[in-house]
């Protein structure tokens, strides 16, 4: 296809995102291959466009019509690229459905991705807030990352030191923010795998279930469970998964917590620091189950903020806003955003 055949104008965004948010992009190109892409960039046009890049969509709050060109990662496939005595490589095309994907390695017997079960979005999206859930984050797993520079259309390769993971973080969400699209990404699979089952719904699962010595399908399954129970489908109810990362607080403000909140629940962290659960804080200050206009916070879970129907991205804001200033005024511990807004 001719790279101008590959630009749509004014197209709706609102079945692009998770929570289903109303907006228009000015322009819109589904890219398939990472040669599209380049086609693209070489095109006169390119430079005059702002451009962003969109995947799942469901880490993303629109807050109104985008006037520029987004370019929808619709890369494809799937494969074993490599096996050695440690572990299986596996590589996968960034539009690839990251729930598929993970249900597909297991089908294969290749453990590793397990407790990322069942997280909404795509495969490379996974890297860019570094997914995590039940003890594992991504980067454990991941080895390399192929990427099309959206300046110069070349192919850069990102090993794990280059990506700068850090927790819901890295460097595609800051100094390389809006720069590349992802268009695949490998991981390593370890053959010498070992359970983990240390997050309490996770082992109460499987502790229901007489599970005591799981394999990593017996753990997606109860992560499938546990999750199903607590969060929201987002192809029922709109919703963007945690809208706040967990605040991490030093000792000392830890410490006046705690003396006013023994109940308050802790997770000390290597360097001293801990980290609290952002969901308990934004529970405690009354706010499960309640709505602002058409957005609410979910009733089984706090950290998740809802769509109960024709919400848009101003109304989104306006409750994480009050959200936050409601923590800040009774714990003074500042909520940051998980979301990207647009
Ligand atoms: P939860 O079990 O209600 O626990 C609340 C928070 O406490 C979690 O966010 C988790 O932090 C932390 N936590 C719990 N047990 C821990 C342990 N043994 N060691 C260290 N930290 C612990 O959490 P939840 O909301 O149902 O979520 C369960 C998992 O799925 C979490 O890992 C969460 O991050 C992940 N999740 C992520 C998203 C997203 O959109 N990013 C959405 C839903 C769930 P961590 O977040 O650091 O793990």
């Amino acid at each position: 296809m001719a790279p101008a055949a590959l630009l749509q104008r004014d197209v709706p965004l609102h079945r692009l995102n998770t929570f289903g948010l109303p907006a228009r992009a000015a322009w819109f190109a589904a890219i398939e291959t990472p040669a599209q892409l380049v086609a693209l960039i070489a095109t006169p046009e390119w430079r005059y466009l702002q451009r962003f890049v969109l995947g799942g969509g469901s880490n993303l709050i629109l807050t109104g019509d985008f006037d520029g060109l987004v370019l929808h990662a619709r890369i494809a496939g799937r494969e074993l690229i490599a096996e050695d005595d440690d572990a299986w490589t596996v590589r996968a095309g960034a539009g690839e459905c990251w729930h598929d994907f993970v249900c597909w390695t297991l089908e294969r017997g290749w453990p590793g991705l397990e407790n990322l079960a069942l997280i909404p979005g795509t495969v490379g999206a996974a890297p860019i807030q570094n997914i995590g859930a039940y003890g594992l984050e991504m980067a454990e797993r991941f080895q390399q990352l192929e990427a099309v520079d959206l300046a110069t259309g070349e192919t850069v390769t990102f090993d794990r030191s280059a990506c700068r993971f850090g927790y819901r973080d890295s460097a595609f969400k800051r100094e390389a923010a809006g720069r590349y699209l992802v268009a695949a990404v490998t991981f390593r699979l370890p053959k010498r795998w070992r359970p983990l089952t240390g997050y309490a719904d996770v082992a109460r699962e499987l502790e229901t279930r007489k599970i005591a010595d799981p394999t990593a399908r017996d753990i997606a399954d109860a992560v499938i469970a546990v999750r199903s129970r607590k969060l929201p489908d987002p192809a029922r109810i709109g919703n963007a998964g945690s809208f706040f990362k967990n605040p991490v607080v030093d000792a000392a403000t830890f410490a006046r917590l705690a003396a006013r909140y023994p109940e308050m629940p802790r997770y000390a962290q290597p360097d001293g620091a801990v980290k609290l659960a952002a969901g308990w804080l934004i529970e405690r200050c009354g706010w499960k189950g309640k709505n602002l206009g058409p957005v609410g916070v979910y009733e089984k879970q706090a950290l998740v903020l809802v769509n109960r129907g024709g919400a848009r991205g101003e109304d989104v804001l306006r409750l994480a806003r009050a959200i936050r200033e409601s923590v800040r005024a009774m714990f003074g511990v500042e909520l940051e955003p998980e979301p990207v807004v647009l």
